[in-house]
């Protein structure tokens, strides 16, 4: 199981999300950040720290994003590890 970033993401990296992971599971791609699944341990930290909720575990993925779930552990492996608040792009 594992924590999974869906379409709210988009444009956002406040990365609010990353500095409490202790796992170092987020990775950053060009709009969103991904969660590493074989990382994330469920802790819970990050969901509640994204200003615009867009970070679900994996069985409460709303219907219309469950894709992202194959869409993390895919991206998470082909882009870089990021671990430290970014000013926002926006
Ligand atoms: S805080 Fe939320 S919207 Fe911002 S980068 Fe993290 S997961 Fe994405
Ligand atoms: S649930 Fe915990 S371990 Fe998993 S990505 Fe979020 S902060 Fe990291």
């Amino acid at each position: 199981m594992s924590y999974v970033v869906t379409a709210p993401c988009f444009g956002c990296k406040y990365t609010d999300c990353v500095i409490v992971c202790p796992c170092e599971c987020f990775h950053e791609g060009e709009q969103m950040l991904y969660i590493d699944p074989d990382q994330c341990i469920d802790c819970d930290a990050c969901r509640i720290e994204c200003p615009v909720e867009a970070i679900f575990h994996e069985d409460e993925v709303p219907e219309k994003w469950r894709e992202f779930i194959a869409l993390n552990r895919e991206m998470s492996v082909k882009t870089p590890s990021i671990t430290e608040k970014q000013t926002p792009l926006v």
